[in-house]
């Protein structure tokens, strides 16, 4: 018999966490089980697209509980069918696997790359990715990321993703060969602090791969949905990449992702790609619902707007500060800092009941829900102006 321990021992320590518990969210907010209310700007990093628990996903989920929740990913069922052909007719894709993070659907990318050297590329397999780089925490998907901390990480990694630099088109250049297959790439690098590629680059990107015959493969977890005013972030650049991938927000907070394909890039063949819970009904009615929403007249121009509204207040807090830059699109934003400051603002912020991510030293990010209002807004420049004065204060002391 197990001794009772402290309530935390039981899940593996794997990342620091505060010593509290989320009970309940609602809209742009969170409580713990003191009752403390906290304003939130991560939203699950960029997951609940529409705010925590909003009405429409619950209908959804206990609508679609009630008549089937995993036929088996060997049978058709209405709702992946529904949502597959809404994402095709919304983009410049025609065939949709869905997964259930956003690691697996860019596992499933690399694998369908692949597959495609395989096919037509006589075996050709190296899949160019970028320095700052975030594609998820399996081994494949780790070794295509450009994050530091990972190069020294679970050794040996998967071969075949040679580095390129963002926005710099003859780095890319520089690494095609006969073993090239596609180039791999986030519209705009989250993980790494909000860091675009511009839409030149994106497009010479584009023309680059076509005149070598390479795919365009854009990771868009983070962009993709809304987050940026756009419903994908590369349309901005107003390009057609041959794969695309999708999660955090098209599951509104239920593990949804999605890996597309243009129909000749669709080459998997039987017994490739496949998984218990794909396309399962349950996430998928959620992703339906989420995608009608995002899709109502006048959403993305008020993320567009919103974002605006947020950047400027940024800016302002920047100037009053002696910050940095603002940086970023839509509602996925970052302010450097300048100084090394991000981890105690965050900690302070957090004491405050204002939830902020940092994710770099000098660099906070923001992606509130996308239908954040601006009274929220302003709250959240309101608390992160106090901090950042008593911050500044304590500087000047010491
Ligand atoms: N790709 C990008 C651009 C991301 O931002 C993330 C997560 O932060 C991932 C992939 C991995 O997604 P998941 O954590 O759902 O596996």
């Amino acid at each position: 018999m197990k001794t009772a321990t402290h309530r935390f021992d039981a899940l593996m320590d794997i990342t620091a966490r505060p010593p509290i518990v989320f009970v309940r969210g609602e809209g742009s907010y969170l409580w713990d089980d003191s009752g403390k209310r906290y304003l939130d700007f991560m939203q699950g990093w960029a997951v609940n697209c529409l705010g925590h628990a909003p009405a429409l996903i619950s209908e959804a989920l206990a609508a679609q509980s009630r008549l089937l929740l995993t036929p088996s990913p060997a049978f058709y069922n209405a709702p992946s069918l529904e949502l597959a052909k809404a994402l095709t007719y919304q983009s410049c894709f025609d065939q949709v696997f869905f997964a259930n993070s956003g690691a697996e659907a860019n596992e499933g990318a690399i694998k369908l790359a692949r597959r495609y050297g395989d096919i037509f590329r006589g075996g050709a397999f190296e899949i160019i990715t970028f320095d700052g780089a975030f594609h998820g925490r399996t081994l494949a998907t780790m070794s295509a990321s450009g994050k530091k901390a990972f190069d020294v990480l679970f050794e040996p990694k998967v071969p075949g993703f040679p580095r390129a630099q963002l926005n710099d088109l003859e780095s890319v250049q520089r690494l095609i060969n006969s073993n090239t297959v596609a180039v791999m790439l986030e519209p705009i690098q989250g993980e790494a602090g909000v860091w675009p590629a511009s839409d030149l680059f994106l497009r010479k990107l584009r023309e680059l791969t076509r005149a070598h015959g390479l795919l365009l493969i854009v990771d868009e977890i983070q962009t993709g949905i809304g987050r940026t005013g756009k419903l994908f972030a590369h349309q901005h650049a107003g390009i057609e990449p041959d794969i695309m991938t999708l999660g955090k927000g098209i599951g509104g907070g239920v593990p949804l992702a999605a890996l597309l394909a243009t129909r000749h890039v669709s080459c998997f063949v039987h017994g490739d790609q496949g998984g218990t819970y794909n396309g399962n009904p349950l996430m998928c009615a959620v992703g339906l619902a989420v995608l009608r929403e995002v899709g109502t007249v006048g959403f993305l121009k008020s993320v567009t707007d919103t974002g605006l509204y947020l950047e400027s207040e940024l800016q302002r807090l920047s100037a009053r500060h002696g910050l940095g830059e603002v940086r970023g699109k839509g509602l996925l934003l970052a302010l450097d800092l300048k100084l090394p400051i991000a981890a105690e603002l965050v900690a302070q912020a957090f004491e405050a009941g204002l939830l902020l991510n940092a994710p770099r030293p000098d660099t906070l990010r923001l992606m509130p829900a996308l239908n954040v209002t601006h009274a929220e807004i302003a709250e959240m420049i309101d608390g992160l102006d106090r901090v950042l004065t008593r911050i500044g204060a304590a500087r000047c002391v010491a």
